[in-house]
């Protein structure tokens, strides 16, 4: 694992997934996916994204950062071709994962399918009644 200091903001490239901003004991720091490199205007709007969590306090703050960000069509698409080329980083769309022995949660995923189970289920509720 390769280390940059990006700024004040300590950079962890990782080989799997997106990104993620994470706030351990031992500081601040952005873990990204060492392959968005190739992919200079992905890779921007991704450390953008992540800058963003890392300045938001607050639980529904930083799931409404995710929400707003699926309406950036052009990035939509420009991660997805991204995961076909690389499908390890499509465990940025689990919504749980085992790391370090301790389970990790992406919120957002978790609301994310809630909802489209939600919406499915209303969907199919009305044509079946
Ligand atoms: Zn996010």
């Amino acid at each position: 694992m390769i280390e940059l200091t990006h700024k004040t903001m300590k950079i962890k490239e990782i080989n799997h997934s997106i990104a993620y901003f994470n706030e351990t004991n031992t500081g601040k720091y952005i873990e990204i996916n060492k392959h968005l490199k190739k992919y200079p205007k992905l890779y921007a709007k991704v450390m953008l994204h992540e800058s963003k969590h890392a300045s938001t306090e607050g639980f529904w703050p930083n799931i409404l950062i995710d929400i707003k960000d699926m309406f950036d069509i052009h990035k939509q698409l420009m991660l997805f071709a991204f995961m076909l080329k690389h499908p390890s980083s499509i465990r940025s769309l689990i919504p749980f994962f085992f790391e370090n022995k301790r389970v990790s949660v992406n919120w957002f995923m978790l609301y994310f399918m809630l909802f489209m189970f939600l919406v499915s289920f209303v969907i199919v509720y009305n044509i079946w009644r």
